[in-house]
């Protein structure tokens, strides 16, 4: 039985949303070890209280690092609050941080109603549950 780790990341126009959330959902959220990007990240330890291990802001890399974890199997789900109606600097490392969540079988909430069902989900907070690794061996 170990801890997940979750990662939260909110695009600009989406952290109001994302403290809101987690304000709702913080003894869940507490639960788990968390990582942020940074401006998320400083929003929620601030507003919020959460203990979160902070990663460079989105812009600068933290997209990539939040993609390192998955790589190397260390996240257990994505809380990612993106943007879909203003472009950002970082869109490639949007698209990448996506695609890994597919490659590594990750689950990934992108607004506010799928941050509630996952959160709120028994598999999710059951900590013998572990998702399927997929197999590119073969
Ligand atoms: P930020 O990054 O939390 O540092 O704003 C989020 C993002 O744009 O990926």
């Amino acid at each position: 039985m170990s801890v997940k780790t979750i990662a939260l990341v909110a695009h600009d126009h989406k952290k109001a949303d994302i403290v809101v959330w987690a304000q709702k959902n913080k003894e869940a959220l507490a639960l788990f070890k968390l990582v942020a990007t940074g401006t998320t990240g400083s929003l929620l330890i601030e507003k919020v209280g959460l203990d979160i291990t902070r990663l460079q802001s989105g812009p600068l890399g933290g997209d990539q690092q939040i993609g390192a974890l998955i790589a190397e199997q260390k996240l257990d789900a994505l809380f990612f609050f993106w943007d879909p109606m203003n472009p950002v600097p970082h869109d490639p490392d949007v698209k990448a941080l996506l695609r890994l969540c597919s490659v590594w079988n990750v689950p990934v909430a992108c607004n506010v109603s799928s941050a509630d069902m996952l959160v709120s989900s028994p598999l999710f907070l059951d900590p013998n549950y572990k998702a399927d690794l997929p197999n590119y061996e073969k």
